[in-house]
């Protein structure tokens, strides 16, 4: 019986992987469930999963849930962030699954990994901050990285573990679905609402999520994710639109083969490989029907209607703090956006200036990675402010 915590559990890959363990009960023990405010769906995540600890970051929330579980006779006992963070290095968990938005679950991405569990990796934030320093400790401890992004899972499946290193990869092609402006005119950019922005055409995810797809800054932060995750340089990491969600990314080898991983698009497929694995579980998913599917088809992106793709590259290649900087920009950016403070095109002028405005370092530590966020998080609120007046 593997233990498990599932941080975010109240969010969309939360509750993916709740739907795949459900179905799996006799493999998987759910030791941990967290989120930040939802103390109504966590309690009812308790009530069906019987996790021995629950935790919320969000204080008020903290206290209607207990009241909740002792009223309800639940023995799922509440744990604080001292706690929550001591148990997922315990060895009441086995494998912990990365579901938090932002750079909010580096923290505890970083205990899973000093501590040797088996991290499966949605939050990719954090990746996109910490990579470096996160393969150093994962490396240290032997924790095993499994990612959940669907094209990241798709590589590791195509190449089977071998490390990216290996002198027979030429390079990686990640497959993005273009998100709902793939054919909206540019012009027509700032006018777009959250609304339209959220409206993903072939995955249903979180808000935040969502209008990184929209921005493509989703398939700019997958990049970096990529180069930390198989040890990849910039130039050996590709991207192509593919609108239909089916091929989920490819792997090209130095003999010019290519294998690439296709299903629908069903986030508790990937999820399922990263719990299973060296075993294949049920995903309780849907088979894909190619004949229903009948075409697939490959479009080159365009960088001048999506500036994001540029812009993470760039961080790339600057290294150290930048793609600290990129990520906290964007999420300030994406934020403001959503609470229609700013316009669409406006995240992008934020992200922009925040990496030309403040000094990279380079970092060995984590708290370096934190201080790099909390600068380009002031200075991105000062922009906000004044696009809002
Ligand atoms: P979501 O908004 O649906 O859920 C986020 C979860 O994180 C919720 O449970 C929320 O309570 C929790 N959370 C938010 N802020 C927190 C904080 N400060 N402290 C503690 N918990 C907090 O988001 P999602 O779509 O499930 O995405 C989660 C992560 O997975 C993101 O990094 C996203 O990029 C990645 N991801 C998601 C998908 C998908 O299909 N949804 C696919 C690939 C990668
Ligand atoms: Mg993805």
């Amino acid at each position: 019986m593997k233990n498990l915590a599932i941080l975010g559990s109240t969010g969309s890959i939360g509750s993916s992987t709740l739907s795949v363990l459900k179905n799996n009960h006799e493999v998987f023990n759910v030791s941990l469930l967290s989120a930040k405010s939802n103390w109504e769906k966590i309690f009812n995540q308790c009530k069906v999963f019987k996790p021995k600890y629950v935790h919320l970051e969000d204080q008020e929330s903290s206290k209607k849930l207990k009241e909740k579980l002792y009223q309800e006779n639940l023995s799922t006992s509440l744990i604080d962030k001292k706690d929550f963070l001591k148990l997922i290095s315990s060895n009441e968990v086995d494998v912990v699954v990365a579901g938090i938005v932002g750079i909010a679950g580096l923290k505890s991405i970083y205990k899973a990994l000093t501590s040797g569990k088996r991290l499966l990796l949605a939050n990719k934030e954090a990746y996109v901050v910490a990579g470096e320093i996160l393969n150093k400790v994962a490396k240290k401890s032997k924790a095993d990285i499994f990612p959940i992004d669907s094209e990241h899972s798709a590589i590791h499946q195509c190449l089977s573990g071998v490390s990216g290193s290996s002198s027979s990869l030429k390079k990686v092609i990640l497959t993005g679905s273009g998100g709902p402006f793939l054919k909206k005119n540019v012009n027509d950019f700032p006018k777009i609402t959250p609304e339209e922005a959220i409206a993903h055409p072939v995955w249903s995810m979180g808000k935040k999520i969502s209008v990184d797809s929209s921005t493509m800054m989703n398939k700019g932060l997958e990049v970096i994710e990529a180069k930390w995750l198989f040890d990849l340089n910039s130039e050996q990491i590709d991207i192509i639109i593919h609108p239909e969600g089916i091929v989920h990314s490819l792997v090209e080898f130095t003999d010019n083969s290519i294998i690439a991983q296709l299903s629908l698009p069903d986030m508790k497929i990937p999820i399922a490989y990263g719990l299973g694995f060296p075993d294949r579980i049920e995903s309780f998913s849907e088979s894909l029907n190619l004949e229903k599917i009948s075409q697939l088809n490959f479009i080159k992106p365009d960088d001048q209607k999506f500036p994001s793709l540029n812009l993470a590259r760039q961080a790339l290649s600057a290294g150290g703090t930048s793609t600290t900087l990129l990520n906290a920009a964007n999420e300030m950016a994406v934020e403001a956006f959503l609470n229609k403070v700013i316009d669409f095109t406006q995240i992008m002028e934020i992200i922009a200036l925040v990496m030309d405005t403040i000094e990279i370092k380079t970092v060995k530590e984590i708290e370096g990675i934190y201080e790099a966020d909390i600068l380009a998080r002031e200075l991105a609120k000062k922009k906000i402010n004044f696009l809002n007046n």
